[in-house]
């Protein structure tokens, strides 16, 4: 586990004049005229992009980009990207038609050092998402190295992330080789006290993490759905709210661990209830020990969110992952937007990752205020779970 953390990264290969083979994750979104709406995972990678051109590589820059199952569609075409890039790095771009067919082999040919060259949506090839080593074979018959800068996608068994490296020399990116440091410290030497928040919808996806977390961190606090499952194994009555009744023997041997191991777990004193789950509905704030029968739980309450904030001001490494309530709705995502806003004024160092929490700190435009937002979400809840990234396993260490 601890050797994930000591990847040989580009910095030990030898580059000039080397063909480099460079998967990042250009997964980002796009709204309905094809534009780029969140250029994060981009602008990430720009540092391993601008360092291969400075050491005079030749680089071959691969990605996926949505769920083309296989299929050569448009609408999931990496020109948007290509375009993107021309601009950021003020330089031609040459976007091939096709996956290391015969237009990639043509560009590739005639590159120069310093060059870019990128081939077309990696998901227009069915092979892609099997870890199928003749597709593998084809995308390393085009390079003399392969680096990996994808960290949303480590934890992915597909191709160009964990077979391609059986037959290259291989190493890590930049944005890979930070969020490894920065994740990596935070489970196995943090800052203490480290306060982990978790949050969302199921236990049942974050059994590991919560598992995980009550190992190392000092105060683990508790919202979102899955905390009714937590207060269903505490005896409360949580009404309507989502409770996983599979899970609330689990979720009280989860407490029992954390109690024996003397890890604080600080599930939610009081919430935002609802007769509906709607974004309008009527709401009130009701206490865990008041639950009405018929209420639903929609977000943490004022007295849980002063009790989140008195452990984060307190702490010296904070870790967050996933929404407090319903965010989505307005109405519900004030215990969210309140703990983002904490994060943002915390002496601590901050970690936020997953798709929900990180968006919302860019909607708040929180993103200066916090140490590391993960591009990472499944990848970066693997990591901390302990689960060796496929991405990472046919790498060196250092
Ligand atoms: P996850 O993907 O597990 O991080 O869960 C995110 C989802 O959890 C979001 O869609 C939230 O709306 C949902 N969620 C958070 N709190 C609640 C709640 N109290 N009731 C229902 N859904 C919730």
């Amino acid at each position: 586990m601890d050797n994930m953390f000591n990847k040989v990264t580009l910095r030990e290969m030898v580059l000039k004049g080397k063909r480099v083979l460079l998967r990042v994750d250009f997964n980002v979104p796009l709204n309905s005229n094809l534009q780029i709406t969140n250029d994060k995972r981009i602008r990430e990678t720009l540092p391993t992009i601008n360092y291969l051109i400075e050491r005079q590589a030749k680089i071959i820059i691969i990605s996926h980009l949505g769920r083309p199952d296989g299929k050569v569609m448009p609408e999931f075409s990496l020109k948007p990207v290509a375009e993107y890039l021309r601009v950021a790095l003020k330089k031609p771009i040459l976007l091939a038609n096709d996956v290391a067919g015969p237009e990639t082999y043509k560009y590739v040919r005639s590159m120069k050092e310093g060059d870019i060259v990128m081939m077309e949506n990696l998901r227009f090839d069915p092979r892609e998402t099997m870890n199928d080593p003749e597709f593998a074979k084809e995308l390393a018959g085009v390079a003399d190295l392969y680096c990996n800068d994808a960290f949303g996608t480590m934890h992915r068994e597909h191709t160009s992330i964990s077979k391609i490296a059986e037959f290259l020399p291989s190493c890590i990116g930049f944005l890979v080789e930070k969020e490894l440091q920065i994740l990596g410290h935070a489970i196995t030497d943090p800052k203490r006290p480290f306060v982990v928040i978790i949050g969302g919808a199921k236990i049942k996806d974050k059994i590991t993490l919560i598992s995980r977390m009550i190992d190392v961190a000092d105060v683990v606090l508790i919202g979102g759905a899955m905390a009714y499952t937590f207060l269903r194994a505490q005896g409360y009555n949580m009404g309507r709210s989502i409770v996983e009744k599979d899970k609330v023997q689990l979720a009280r041997l989860l407490l029992e661990k954390a109690k024996t191991q003397g890890t604080k777990i600080v599930l939610p004193t009081d919430h935002i209830a609802t007769g509906e789950f709607n974004f309008a509905a009527e709401s009130a704030t009701v206490s865990t020990k008041k639950f009405p029968r018929t209420a639903m739980g929609m977000d943490i309450g004022p007295a849980t969110i002063r009790a989140f904030k008195h452990y984060i001001s307190k702490a010296s490494t904070v870790l967050w992952n996933g929404p407090l309530g319903v965010a989505e709705f307005q109405k519900f995502a004030k215990g969210t937007n309140q703990i983002a806003e904490a994060l943002a004024d915390a002496k601590a160092f901050t970690i936020v990752g997953g798709g929900d929490s990180a968006k919302v700190i860019e909607q708040l435009n929180l993103q200066d205020k916090i140490n590391h937002v993960s591009t990472g979400g499944g990848a970066m809840l693997k990591l901390l779970e302990g689960t060796e990234l496929p991405g990472l396993k046919n790498i060196s260490n250092k």
